[in-house]
């Protein structure tokens, strides 16, 4: 979803880079390999422009570490983010809001990355049918307008997703939910769509010719036609690994 690219290029096949070894990826498969991310290739291509990137992310062990941040804290100036936020509290708590809504600064060019644990905690803690779980929802919907409407001035391009559904094989586990969905104000022409094509459909967005980018970006943009597939290689994986979502145990 950050890169354009499948798991034969990353490595990446789970967030937690502990678990991330097989088969080794180019960069041994412990983070996502440097300047393949979209925040680094955005600040790259419009480096004249100065865009504020930040990132904020409620899981510290998946998406930070996976993002080349491995260790809770704020840090700057780090793998495209001018600020990236890796406490982790998201929207658990009053002050993480805060700071989510404090990061939204409403001054162009800005790209932001805000990424909220809150749900999944729930999920694997109360199950799927939960109370606990719809309010996690709520909350996260309500934070979620609460950044639109702050930024509603700029008339910024959005984009709502995730990595995984819920609620199976057990109610608190996301062992065979691939499917999830994709909420944006941008003109996409395409229903049926993949995590690997939010990142050039971002570059599409932006004018950035994504379509030389080395390796070439495996996604496709959403606001095209739909485009001739061609599978992905085949890698035999373990019935281990066989997981959607952020956690191969
Ligand atoms: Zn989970």
């Amino acid at each position: 979803m950050f890169s354009g690219y499948l798991a034969n290029i990353t490595g990446l096949r789970a967030n937690d880079p502990t678990k991330n070894y097989v088969p080794p990826a180019i960069n041994g498969g412990l983070t996502m390999p440097i300047g393949y991310t979209v925040f680094e290739r955005v600040r790259q291509w419009f480096y004249l422009n100065k865009p504020r990137i930040v990132g904020c992310v409620g899981k510290p062990k998946n998406v930070g570490d996976m993002l080349g941040f491995m260790e809770l804290g704020v840090f700057y100036n780090h793998h495209g983010f001018d600020v990236f936020d890796n406490h982790g509290d998201g929207i658990s708590t009053s002050e993480g809001r805060q700071r989510f809504l404090q990061y939204a600064e409403d001054t162009p060019p800005y790209f932001y990355l805000f990424h909220e644990g809150y749900t999944d905690g729930m999920l694997h803690k109360y199950g799927v049918d939960s109370p606990q779980y719809r309010q996690s929802i709520i909350d996260a919907d309500t934070l979620t307008a609460e950044i639109c409407d702050k930024l509603k001035a700029s008339n910024p391009a959005i984009i709502i997703t995730s990595d995984h559904g819920g609620g199976c094989c057990t109610p608190t586990s996301h062992g065979n939910t691939p499917f999830t969905f994709l909420a944006t104000n941008l003109p996409i022409v395409q229903t049926k769509s993949f995590m690997v094509d939010v990142a050039p459909t971002i570059y599409d967005y932006l004018n950035m010719p994504y379509y030389a980018f080395n390796p070439p970006i495996q996604g496709f943009s959403l606001m095209r036609p739909a485009p001739l597939r061609v599978p992905a290689p085949l890698t035999m994986l373990s019935k281990e690994e066989v997981m959607y979502g952020h956690e191969i145990i």
